[in-house]
């Protein structure tokens, strides 16, 4: 393994030990990891088709000296999921999701820990302090037990009570700061100063910015796998590119990921295996967005916030401090940006990812896809772009605000009556989970996919009895035969359109008073606007909806 760690500020070069934190020369604690690119571009390609697909497949442009197996978890590799639901209600078809809630510990803090620690492990560490707004702290210290090193852990006392527990039942020493984050991690560092511990150093840790890194590199593979390769040809190499994303989406607190990730896309391109690097959209919450501020201000410092507001926790870094600088650098040079959402918009997007899509995320990973929305809806993203977003932790779960009253129907069986009768007392029982006939809704479209979605979203939220129709005379007959109370329905299908179907609706006493909701494709012209005028009770255009938007509709017609 050839590599050196370079001072960002003075350029000297030095070896590379875990444990020094510094510059010899001028005593920067900016420094980064150098690889001789040339030769890993020439090599790894040809080893990675034999080697499994996790971390360690990319060694080569890691720092750590001998691969120790018996600290793995099966850290990396994390799938990338096609997000179809999304891209049908965005009208951006390729959004793909990185799914690192699939880590050891259910958050992309994973790759840090597996790395610095196996670093740390190497170098004699057996005992360390970090602090956290919890899922470094819970993946350090999967990590932690795994090499018997103590961890000590400072988090700040608004961090979930689950978490906490978590980070305890690996046997690490949770120190509860009352404060801010940004305190939180200065009682550590005094902590470790006074007993002379190794202090973990954020985003100006090698091994984590270095671990990082790996998500661009199973991005690009991922990418090449599901797409094929880029139709380029490497000037350098003749053979044929990796695909990388035009962008690459995430929420961020420190902004350590980004570090690491985008460092990853640059090398890949140095090396000649893909030809551009992606726009980065790095999303904070509202109520702590020092860096989004900085960013619409166009300065490359952020000032510090000094009390979050935000239940987020695991975003509430208020001082980003030098990791902000040079990611406006950075975003700079791949025309991409910062942006922001508040803490109702990310629990809005947990619920449409977790009921559109069957992925449930904590809020904090939530906020990168309340953000993809907001980037779409502003035209920023292209609806051809090719996105990923990173999904970068796992709901511990669900907290009960999230969800609010009347979440869970119950069924009591009355002891006495089922001695009796059980039939009965179980009937009885049921008849108050729900009502006997729910709304009746009919689906016309004549795509599968369409009526799919559509489906999807009633049955995620709400109670319907469904019906699907795919030509306009099969709803017709459908509509009277099943006495539906509203009806959803395309405008553009072969034969008979959804205009025809109106006149016919309309001319007959059944069903001229059915409620319609007309989903369309197409941009209606002025002359359509007015044919639909006074026939329909809402218009509502495909690739440019949410889930519970839809429902609202759905929703105030049937009263
Ligand atoms: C750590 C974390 C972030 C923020 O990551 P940074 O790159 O360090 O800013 C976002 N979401 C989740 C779930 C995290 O654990
Ligand atoms: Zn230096």
């Amino acid at each position: 393994m050839t590599f050196t760690i370079r001072c960002i500020d003075c350029g000297h070069k030095a070896p590379f030990f875990p444990t020094s934190v510094s510059c010899p020369r001028c005593n920067s604690q900016w420094r980064e990891a150098e690889y001789d690119l040339e030769t890993v571009a020439s090599n790894l390609p040809l080893q990675l088709p034999s080697r499994p697909f996790d971390l360690w497949r990319y060694r080569e442009l890691l720092p750590v000296r001998n691969l120790n197996q018996a600290l793995t978890l099966g850290e990396g590799g994390t799938p990338l999921i096609q997000a179809v639901n999304l891209g049908m209600m965005l009208g951006c078809p390729n959004i793909y999701i990185k799914d690192e809630r699939q880590g050891p510990t259910s958050s992309f803090k994973d790759r840090q820990a597996a790395v610095t620690i196996a670093a740390l492990k190497e170098a004699g560490i057996t005992e360390m302090v970090v602090a956290s707004t919890g899922n470094v702290a819970i993946s350090y210290s999967a990590y932690a037990a795994r090499a018997g090193i103590k961890l000590w852990a400072f988090v700040t006392s608004l961090v979930p009570a689950v978490k906490m527990r978590e980070i305890a039942i690996y046997g690490s020493q949770v120190v509860k700061v009352t404060g801010s984050y940004d305190q939180a991690k200065q009682v550590a560092a005094e902590f470790a100063r006074q007993r002379n511990l190794y202090l973990d150093m954020g985003a100006r840790t090698i091994t984590s910015v270095e671990a990082m890194k790996t998500i661009a590199y199973e991005i690009a593979e991922q990418l090449t796998a599901l797409r094929g390769p880029s139709p380029k040809i490497s000037a350098n190499q003749s053979q044929p590119l990796w695909r990388a994303p035009d962008w690459y989406i995430q929420s961020i607190s420190g902004g350590m990921g980004p570090l690491g990730i985008i460092k990853g896309f640059s090398e890949l391109r140095r090396m000649g295996l893909i030809d551009r690097e992606p726009a980065t959209a790095l999303i904070q919450t509202e109520g702590c967005a020092p860096m989004t501020q900085a960013w619409n201000e166009d300065k490359d410092t952020a000032s510090p916030v000094i009390s979050p507001r935000t239940h987020i926790e695991t975003l509430a870094t208020g001082d980003p401090g030098r990791t902000y600088t040079l990611l406006y650098k950075l975003t700079k040079e791949n025309h991409g940006t910062f942006d922001s959402v508040n803490d109702e918009e990310a629990f809005r997007a947990m619920h449409v990812l977790a009921k559109m899509e069957g992925i449930s995320a904590e809020p904090a990973a939530a906020v990168a896809f309340a953000g993809l929305f907001k980037l779409v809806r502003a035209g920023i993203i292209k609806s051809t772009d090719v996105v990923v977003v990173n999904c970068t932790g796992h709901t511990m779960p669900t907290e009960p605000f999230l969800l609010g009253e009347n979440w869970a129907s119950s069924v009591v069986l009355p002891s006495r009556s089922l001695e009796d009768s059980p039939q009965e007392g179980l009937l009885a029982a049921l008849n108050r989970v729900a009502p006997a006939r729910f709304p009746r809704v009919a689906i016309v479209d004549d795509s599968e996919e369409a009526r799919r979605l559509i489906r999807r979203i009633l049955q995620s939220q709400g109670n319907f009895t469904i019906f699907e129709a795919e030509n306009g005379k099969q709803a017709l007959e459908l509509v009277k035969k099943e006495n539906t109370d509203l009806i959803i329905l395309d405008l553009m299908m072969p034969e008979m359109d959804g205009f025809a179907v109106l006149d016919a609706l309309k001319t007959e006493p059944q069903t001229a008073s059915i409620p319609v909701i007309v989903s369309t494709a197409k941009e209606l012209t002025a002359d359509e606007k007015n044919k639909l005028k006074g026939q329909i009770q809402a218009l509502m255009q495909k690739g440019d909806f949410l889930s519970d938007e839809f429902l609202e509709e759905v929703r105030a017609l049937l009263g």
